[in-house]
This record gives C-alpha cells, structure tokens and sequence, in this order.
C-alpha cells in the first residue's frame, strides 16, 4: 500500500530496487531530492498484507535537523548511497543486497539544505483519507481505504464544493445514513472540522507515525 507522502519536493526512483541496491545511474531533477511515498505504520492505517522492512517508514530530516518528510526504507536507502542524504538513526534491522548487508535506516538527514516551501497539497481523496487518517469523520469507524468514501458535508446538489473545507473521509454506513442532507439534518456530527493539508498536518502525522519508533522522538520534539 503505497501513500502520498509528506515530501514537497520529489525526484523519480525507480519502483523497485535495481540489482540489489544499487540505484539507477539518472535520478531525475536535480532539485527534487525528496521521495514521495512514505508508508504509514501498521497502526495508523489497517494493514493489508504484511510489508517488507524496505517499506518500513524513514524520517527524513533537512540538513538543519528539521522533520521534513517520511519516507519508505527503500528509498532512503537510496538517498544515502547517492551521497544526497546520510544516516542519523539505525533500526534494528539489515537489508542483504549480493554481496553485503546494509543496516536499515530509521532517521537519515539531507546533506545539503532545501528550502521547503510552505505549500497545500493537491487535492485528491488520496489525500483526504491521508489527512483523516483513515477515520471516518461521522462515527470514527478506522477503516483501509477500501472501505472509505468522501463525503461533501454540504451536499453538491445544494450547492457544496469539492474542496478541502466540504470534504471528509467517511464509511459507506454514514455516507447512505447521510444521503443529501446536512450532518446536523441527518443526526451525525463531524469528528472535526475539516481543514486543507498543510505543513502543521505533515508534522502531526509524522508525530503519529513516529509513535513507534523511539528514535524519531528527539527530531519530533516529543
Ligand atoms: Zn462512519
């Protein structure tokens, strides 16, 4: 399962490991050094198959020690052994590639700084159920994506938009109990007011994901 990750900036990577760990010899814009895949850990969005530790979560720090992204372990292999990011943090873990074993990264920090514009992200239900965390917003039902629809609050037949502040993760129970009505006609109250996706939510989720891992703690400033 892959998700959007917190990253602002990206560069292509190839989708799986070539030969081992060896990245590809052209790796795409210069500027765009941050993956943008990052999963999610087991507790906050249900897991569909047991993942690989190369999809485990990386924290990705900018070169002042900032919390800028998450990534997959998979590309912050990568990162490192092009040279564009070094290891801060270990887990506990190995990966084998033909002829050595490499220790997979928890915390790895940018070798030279990127100014990360203040941005929103795109629009898109990806992104929704990202920053809903999966949780429908009527009953607080934690469901995979797959069992999740939007909901425009204020329905699009009377008027409400497709936009950060009108759409919400719910469930198909709630999005029928719902149908065109307002949450306050049909009985349901939101969980909480939705909000566009910013950098503050980034850092809440990288709080959530970090959770599991100890070592994120003093990047996150718990
Ligand atoms: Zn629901």
């Amino acid at each position: 399962m892959q998700f959007a990750g917190f990253g602002v900036v990206r560069v292509k990577m190839p989708s799986k490991p070539q030969g081992g760990l060896r990245p590809r010899p052209r790796v795409g814009k210069t500027h765009g050094v941050l993956p943008s895949s990052t999963v999610p850990s087991a507790s906050l969005f249900p897991p569909t198959r047991r993942p690989s530790v190369l999809q485990e979560p990386v924290l990705v720090l900018n070169a002042t020690f900032e919390p800028i992204n998450v990534t997959a372990v998979r590309r912050a292999l990568m990162l490192v052994l092009k040279g564009v990011a070094q290891t801060e943090e270990h887990n506990h873990s190995e990966v084998h590639s033909a002829s050595s074993a490499v220790k997979v990264p928890s915390v790895i920090r940018l070798l030279s700084y990127r100014h990360i514009p203040q941005q929103t992200r795109a629009l898109s239900r990806k992104n929704i159920l990202l920053r809903d965390r999966n949780i429908c917003q009527f009953c607080s039902s934690h469901l995979p994506s797959s069992e999740l629809t939007l909901d425009h609050v204020m329905p699009r037949s009377r008027g409400g938009h497709s936009s950060w502040e009108n759409l919400v993760a719910c469930c198909y129970d709630c999005n029928n109990r719902k149908g065109n009505r307002t949450p306050e006609e049909a009985g349901l109250q939101l969980v909480r007011r939705p909000r566009p996706f910013t950098l503050h939510t980034s850092r809440q989720l990288m709080r959530l994901i970090g959770r599991q891992d100890e070592k994120w703690r003093k990047y996150l400033f718990f």
